[in-house]
């Protein structure tokens, strides 16, 4: 029996593991870092217990705060989640030694895993078809290279102990091999402090389809048959399945009786992953899929499991870490339906998705579908942690139906204040290799130009953004002196995707800033009139617009009248508004009736307004700067370095006196595990 347990873990998957302890009548210990202390999982939890500062070397990652967290709260057992000291056994023996039930495999089991190298050999003992290439122990450059060849074009070269893509080369000739595997060899040992590496024949077309396995310690494996995680970016998954597209009876029938004898193989418990990797050049084949690696925990991706079998995968862990017996048995596992998922981050799919540290000022998620999250409105993304912002699962009777209510799920979804990547997602989930299922690992790197969304404004974004931010003033304002002449503000509407951290610093920016379209003036007449003058320094393209009802345009903007405004230029920025709340207007252009969602905040320092517009497809920032800082600003402009995101300098090269080349390396700025 388990009544008391504690995550060690934080984000979204340690609001979901609270959510089924709780129902399971389980209290619940958070565990937190200085940056985590009004975190949403803090809040769910039963009790919470402050484990360190903020970054995880020194909090998450404790196993002595840990274990000492757990005693000190009387709970009787510990629920890792997925990264952080997940897969470690060292953790595993540690809670078993104070007393405490690890939910998650065996110390032995992870071990048996935890190598490419071994688990691969021992893969291969058991029968496990395993990608073929070279996992000996022979490190020699010139032993490896012989080895290479024998392998064959093109090759990866991978890290024993990598994850996350590191360590891991694609070697498309021998001439390039030495070159690589220098590199590799390096990437390793910095990394994981490991430098062995394994190769492997690169497989083509590859498809990454994985079997989800659950173990008991009374001798029971079941599979929950397959993900698809082909989608992805620098081999990081960015959309995951279930059922795997185009997976017949007889190819599923292998894999998952492969996944079975992997499992069995090192006495497996709890919830397990076995990963292949699989030549879909001619369709899914029973002979064409190989064993890559296991993972060793609950996965990220496991909600499209839960939806097309109707487990709860928590609440098994934490059954059969009671030392329960598997709830159901193979049989009575069955398969219906289709799940998405997909991972939404706080990153800049325009700037190479640089991870984005900022304010999230606003969260809307859509309704009536799944949404796994850890942040609510107001809450930061750190540069501390992955920024993962929130996981979308929709799940429906076919795989279409599910892309389009995925596709219908991200438009309904906001969020003000980082960039994300929401309209990168927007569009690969309808892209046509996607929707058609024609895909490999390679689809996202070859459409990239494709899925990246342009930051394109149309004259109704830019009316509705001048609407919302003539809220923000009126002719009441006690800014400037005015006798009987209309109150105006100038507004430098620039847009982009969403602030960089530096904008929501007021440090630097890096908006798209169309001339023509960019600067605006709002005017506030006596009689309540609110004029919007669009583009006003260009005589020749300016164009008047009036709002009529003064009452809707002034500070009582959100309180739901409705108004309708008029471009008195061109037709295109004509809209009539129907209501305002909160953070949605409603207008029609056109005899359309359209809604968009909105978000508006201040810096709290430089004082700039910023404006966050979600229509359909796109997120636009628009900024207007306050103007009684900008000049400062522009005088400090020169001299300085600006970081694109928060972040830790590690490393500063030359001392102040010392001449440097173009070029060459000033610093190493460190930020959401990347240099
Ligand atoms: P990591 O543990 O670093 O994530 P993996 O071994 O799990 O590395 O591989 C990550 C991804 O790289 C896979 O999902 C797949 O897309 C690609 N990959 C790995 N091995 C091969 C291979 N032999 N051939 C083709 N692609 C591969």
């Amino acid at each position: 029996m388990i009544a008391k347990l504690l995550i060690a873990n934080r984000g979204e998957i340690a609001c979901r593991i609270i959510k089924t302890a709780t129902a399971m009548g389980i209290d619940t210990v958070a565990v937190y870092s200085d940056v985590d202390k009004h975190a949403r999982h803090v809040k769910l939890a039963t009790a919470a217990v402050r484990i360190g500062p903020a970054p995880a070397t020194q909090s998450y990652l404790r196993i002595d705060k840990l274990i000492q967290a757990a005693l000190q709260t009387g709970a009787d057992a510990i629920h890792p989640g997925y990264g952080f000291l997940s897969e470690n056994p060292d953790f595993v023996d540690a809670a078993n030694n104070a007393g405490l039930i690890f939910v998650g495999p065996s110390a032995d089991a992870i071990r048996a895993m935890g190598l490419k190298d071994a688990a691969k050999q021992r893969m291969a003992d058991a029968g496990v078809p395993v990608v073929p290439g070279y996992h000996g122990t022979d490190q020699d450059a010139k032993s490896l290279k012989t080895h290479a060849d024998k392998v064959g074009y093109p090759l990866l070269i991978k890290a024993r102990s990598g994850g996350g893509g590191k360590g891991m080369r694609f070697v498309t000739a021998g001439d390039e091999f030495n070159d690589h595997l220098a590199s590799a060899v390096r990437e390793a040992e910095n990394a994981f402090g490991d430098p062995v590496v394994l190769l492997e024949r690169y497989i083509p077309s590859p498809r990454h389809i994985e079997v989800q396995v659950f173990g008991d310690s009374h001798g029971n494996v079941v599979h929950m048959f397959e993900r698809d995680c082909t989608l992805q970016r620098r081999h990081q998954k960015v959309i995951e399945e279930a059922p795997a597209p185009g997976m017949s009876d007889e190819v599923r029938t292998a894999m998952t009786d492969a996944a079975i004898t992997a499992a069995k193989a090192i006495d497996y418990t709890s919830a397990g992953t076995i990963e292949f990797i699989v030549d879909g050049s001619a369709g899914l084949r029973s002979d064409c899929f190989w064993f890559m690696e296991m993972n060793t925990r609950l996965q990220v991706e496991h909600p499209v499991t839960e939806n097309i079998t109707g487990i709860d995968l928590v609440e098994w862990q934490i059954r059969v870490a009671a030392g329960e017996p598997l709830p159901l048995q193979q049989a009575e596992i069955k398969l219906h339906g289709h799940s998405l998922e997909t991972r939404l981050y706080a990153e800049d799919p325009a700037a190479d998705f640089l991870p984005v540290a900022g304010t999230l000022h606003h969260v809307d998620f859509p309704k009536n579908v799944r949404v796994d999250t850890g942040v609510e409105s107001g809450d930061e993304i750190t540069p501390f942690y992955d920024p993962l912002i929130a996981k979308i699962i929709t799940f429906a009777k076919d795989r279409r139906a599910a892309i389009q209510a995925m596709s219908s799920a991200l438009s309904n979804t906001h969020i003000a204040g980082t960039t994300t990547n929401l309209g990168f997602l927007s569009a690969l989930v309808v892209h046509e290799e996607f929707e058609s299922a024609k895909m490999d690992t390679g689809l996202i790197e070859r459409h990239s130009d494709a899925l990246l969304p342009r930051v394109t404004d149309t004259p109704v974004d830019r009316l509705l953004a001048c609407v919302v931010l003539a809220g923000l003033y009126n002719w009441n304002d006690k800014t400037g002196w005015r006798l009987w002449g209309e109150a105006s503000v100038r507004v430098k509407l620039c847009v982009s995707q969403g602030p960089s951290q530096s904008q929501s610093q007021g440090y630097g920016e890096r908006e798209s800033c169309n001339p023509s379209n960019c600067v605006h003036r709002i005017s506030f007449a006596p009689n309540g009139t609110v004029r919007l003058l669009l583009g006003e320094h260009d005589d020749t393209r300016a164009q008047e617009t009036s709002a009529q009802t003064g009452d809707v345009m002034d500070a009582n903007v959100e309180t739901g009248a409705s108004a309708s405004c008029a471009s008195n230029g061109r037709a295109d920025a004509s809209l009539t508004l129907q209501s305002i709340n909160d953070h949605e207007i409603t207008f029609t252009v056109d005899g359309e009736r359209r809604r968009v969602r909105y978000a508006k905040w201040a810096h709290p320092v430089t004082g700039d307004r910023h404006l966050s517009l979600k229509t359909a497809q796109q997120t636009h920032t628009y900024h207007v700067r306050n103007p009684l800082v900008a000049d400062q600003r522009a005088q400090s402009s020169t001299n300085t370095v600006t970081a694109p995101m928060t972040g830790v300098i590690r490393l500063v090269h030359p001392v102040a006196g010392t001449k440097v080349k173009a070029g060459a390396a000033l610093l190493v700025l460190e930020a959401m595990k990347m240099e």
